[in-house]
């Protein structure tokens, strides 16, 4: 039977209804041919000798030609940082300047891997490099709030091959975390702890949407997941900014993310995903409200009207299902 459920945190509904789909296997997509991607490419402004493509970067793990994460401003970027801040209204209307911070991480010097297939310490490089720009840009002058995500595939939006991740920073708060926000400060007024502290706690006693229990980290798949297959990582101490990740915690999490994402590298056949980590704004990093958490969207469905239309998803795959079949996928341990 079709339901209804509440994501407990942020108050939306989804609707799962296991019967509109047949098993979990559909989304396996079975490519006719994989491109087999070269270990370098020689047009790709983000590998080894074409340092020059790209502007000058902000942060360089490893040793000169030998880099072994670089981040670059993004050359391609909506906002720019050398534009102003300032408000103006337009009639009734109102407008800003274009500021803003834009970065590309490239994860490594190598074209044809990615979070799935690297050596695991190369993760942890990548992750650290994530802390420490989110450091950074956040004490820009007037940056509000702070992203980091990836786009794998050209359904998650990315035509460039060579693996990445982005930075985008703004001096605007948008309404839908502004929302989050409110409504996990409204939920901690009411029960005076933290919600996603709640929720991490019940996802581990029912045990049937977890995918990985580390001692720092739990994945699952949410029990009110907007599409199949949907994952997030949070973190069990709680901490509302990323950029206060201990170095134990980045161990930690590079192992569970790397798990996470073979697990459908492998069980899913490669899909195209995005994953984004949530933070708190800027100047709410110690609030006791707000919960950091890494959420992994594979794009295995289209959203159409309805979604759009109403902001409630329909799921065509149950949660417990997703996980279950992830949990079955071995991950090898090679280093
Ligand atoms: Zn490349
Ligand atoms: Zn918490």
């Amino acid at each position: 039977m079709p339901e209804f459920r509440q994501n407990m945190a942020t108050r939306e509904w989804v609707i799962i209804a296991t019967e509109r789909s047949g098993r979990p296997d559909q989304f396996v997509r079975r490519r006719a041919e994989r491109r087999i991607l070269p270990q370098l490419s020689e047009g790709c402004p983000f590998c080894p000798g074409n340092e020059d493509r790209t502007p000058p970067p902000s942060l360089v793990l490893g040793d000169g030609p030998d880099w072994n994460v670089r981040v670059v401003p993004n050359k391609y970027a909506a906002l720019r940082s050398d534009n102003s801040n300032d408000r103006e209204k337009v009639g009734r209307f109102l407008k800003a300047g274009g500021y803003g911070i834009a970065e590309v991480i490239v994860e490594t010097p190598r074209h044809d891997l990615s979070i799935a297939t690297m050596p695991h310490s190369q993760v942890r490089l990548v992750l650290e490099a994530y802390r420490h720009r989110i450091t950074e840009v956040a004490q820009m002058p007037d940056i509000n709030f702070v992203t980091l995500f990836r786009n794998h595939g050209e359904r998650a939006g990315t035509s460039l091959e060579h693996p990445h991740s982005q930075l985008i920073a703004t001096p605007i708060i948008p309404p839908n975390l502004r929302d989050q926000i409110h409504q996990s400060m409204m939920s901690y007024d009411s029960y005076g702890k933290c919600v996603y502290c709640e929720m991490i706690n019940e996802e581990i006693r029912q045990k049937e949407r977890l995918i990985s229990d580390s001692p720092q980290f739990v994945a699952f798949v949410p029990f009110a997941s907007r599409s199949p297959f949907e994952m997030r990582i949070l973190p069990k101490e709680h901490r509302a900014f990323f950029g206060d990740v201990s170095d134990q915690e980045l161990d930690d999490l590079s192992r569970v993310l790397q798990t996470v994402l073979f697990k459908i590298y492998k069980g899913l056949d490669d899909p195209d995903y995005n994953y984004i980590v949530h933070s708190a704004p800027v100047g709410d990093d110690d609030v006791k409200y707000f919960h950091w958490y890494l959420s992994i969207l594979p794009r295995l469905t289209t959203p159409a009207g309805f979604e759009m239309g109403s902001g409630i998803y329909i799921n065509v795959m149950a949660p417990e299902q997703c996980a279950q079949m992830l949990r079955m996928v071995e991950v090898g341990t090679e280093d």
